[in-house]
């Protein structure tokens, strides 16, 4: 049987970089995939001639965020990522931009104008706490709101919140509301990564404040540090109550979501062997370690990396401590039902790159792809998917049913011209940031076995925070001696 040096379970967006990665710093590595697919909720296929996503996708933060560092320093081959456009805000009689900074406030007539200058005050004191150190997570979006608005102003601030969390406005935290609106914008340089994965000893600060340390009598040197704390940091982000744009830093992958699948596996080094059908059933520990796990048959390694859900480490290893299992079934998250319509014209309502939200009575965000790259569609059609967060507790089928009447209701003339219908229910997260929902340790209970994926990192979302998890992984590993 041939040894590892690690194991990862699961072959989805995380499970694949955890792969790549580690066989980049020179590990033999094993991927189990359960199902017949690699790619997990990050794909894409073919639908009666039209290509459709794992649900509709935007990948954010690409200038600086933790994918764009991971891409800069493992991949061999880039996806090219079109710029992503526009979000807009559709109802029955208008259509417009959602707006991203004060200004776009201004003339955004969709809600009543008090309560734009109410929502706007809500956003710069929250940003202000936040910019001056206040952690705004355990604060509610609702709670952060006055409590005299408008139905139509809280059904908005309640969509949005719920594409950010993935639930409502009393669940989503005020901090998810600024960071997932790039108010709060998440990056990581080249020399933190470094640092991170031990490239480079971390800088002894040789800066303009430590030069004046060095040089100044104590009082004065403390004021000055004081202000250029408390001033110049508020101001960056603060200024961006003026200039945010919340598409800031996304895009759209050419030729479909599956062409950053194809990316990774085009970049990762022949040491890794790849098994799709071969769920892992059980995680092996001896004496406290983990040695290997058991799926087709039994595949050892010093290391095992789980990246389906954490949730499930109870069903794979028996004996874990109690108060563990205990928080793990605190971890919540959302099921989402995508619908793509294939439709047999490009039609006048579609007339924009981005996504479009319908944010009454059953939210949806839906995102007209072919209009990024129109070989996704057979010539001259058009496709669109529409995401909704959905009731766990209600039937799919009245769920659809429901799903439905809204696109007919928000664009009536789209039901003549749909060729092509295809549902699928997700789950996109497996942890939604909530105020008191769990997020997993990276490190389990047990030595060597690690954890990465969407339930291990509260930052950004998506595949953004899947790269998080893995760039914190790294780290992680580092620190622990394993990953050289
Ligand atoms: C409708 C929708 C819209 C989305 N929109 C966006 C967006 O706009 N932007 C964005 O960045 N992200 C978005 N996402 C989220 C993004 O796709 C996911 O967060 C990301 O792909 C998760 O990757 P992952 O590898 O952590 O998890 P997964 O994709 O869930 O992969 C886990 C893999 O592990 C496998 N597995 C689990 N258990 C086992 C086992 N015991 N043995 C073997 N294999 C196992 C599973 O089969 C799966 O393939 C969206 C998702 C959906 C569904």
């Amino acid at each position: 049987m041939e040894k590892y040096d690690v194991i990862v379970v699961g072959a989805g967006v995380s499970g694949l970089l955890a792969a790549l990665t580690l066989s980049k710093h020179g590990k033999k590595v094993l991927v189990l995939e359960k199902s017949r697919n690699l790619g997990g909720n990050c794909n894409s296929y073919m639908v009666d001639g039209f290509q459709v996503d794992t649900g509709a996708h935007a990948i954010t933060h690409l200038h600086e965020g933790p994918l764009r560092r991971l891409m800069d320093n493992y991949f061999e081959y880039l996806p090219v990522f079109e710029d992503y456009g526009h979000y807009y805000l559709r109802t029955e009689d208008n259509f417009m931009k959602v707006p991203s900074n004060l200004k776009d406030f201004v003339t955004f007539d969709m809600l009543p104008r008090k309560d734009r200058v109410v929502l706007s005050q809500a956003i710069t004191k929250a940003l202000t706490l936040s910019s001056f150190g206040f952690d705004l997570s355990g604060q509610s979006v609702y709670d952060s709101l006055p409590r005299n608005l408008s139905k139509d102003t809280y059904d908005f601030v309640d969509t949005i919140s719920g594409f950010l969390s993935g639930k409502s406005m009393k669940e989503t935290s005020a901090q998810r509301v600024l960071s997932g609106s790039s108010f709060v914008r998440d990056s990581i340089t080249q020399e933190q990564f470094d640092v991170m994965i031990g490239k480079i000893e971390p800088k002894r600060r040789q800066s303009t404040e430590s030069i004046l340390e060095s040089i100044l009598p104590y009082n004065l040197h403390v004021s000055l540090k004081a202000r250029v704390n408390r001033v110049s940091q508020p101001f960056t982000s603060l200024e961006r109550l003026a200039t945010n744009r919340v598409h800031y830093s996304q895009g759209y992958p050419r030729k479909g979501l599956k062409s950053l699948l194809n990316a990774i596996l085009y970049s990762m080094p022949k040491t890794v062997d790849i098994k799709t059908e071969c769920e892992v059933k059980k995680i092996l520990v001896r004496d406290g370690k983990v040695f290997g796990v058991e799926a087709d048959e039994i595949h050892q390694a010093n290391l095992v990396i789980h990246t389906g859900f954490a949730s499930d480490l109870p069903k794979l290893i028996k004996d874990l401590p109690a108060p563990y299992v205990e928080k793990l079934k605190e971890i919540v998250h959302t099921k989402s039902l995508s619908i793509w319509l294939g439709l047999d014209r490009e039609l006048p309502e579609f007339n924009y790159t981005g996504s479009e939200i319908w944010f009454k009575d059953f939210p949806y965000w839906a995102m007209p792809i072919s209009n990024y790259d129109s070989s996704l569609t057979p010539k001259g059609k058009q496709l669109v998917g529409f995401s909704f967060v959905i009731d766990e507790n209600k039937s799919e089928k009245s769920e659809k049913k429901k799903a439905y009447g809204t696109i007919f209701r928000a664009l009536p003339e789209i039901e003549k011209h749909i060729e092509m219908k295809h549902e699928q229910i997700m789950i996109p997260e497996k942890a939604a940031v909530t105020i008191d929902g769990y997020f997993a340790d990276i490190r389990a209970p047990i030595k060597n076995l690690y954890i990465a994926g969407t339930d291990t990192d509260k930052r950004s979302m998506g595949i953004t925070r899947a790269a998080y998890s893995i760039i914190e992984l790294l780290k992680i590993l580092n620190e622990d001696g394993n990953l050289y």
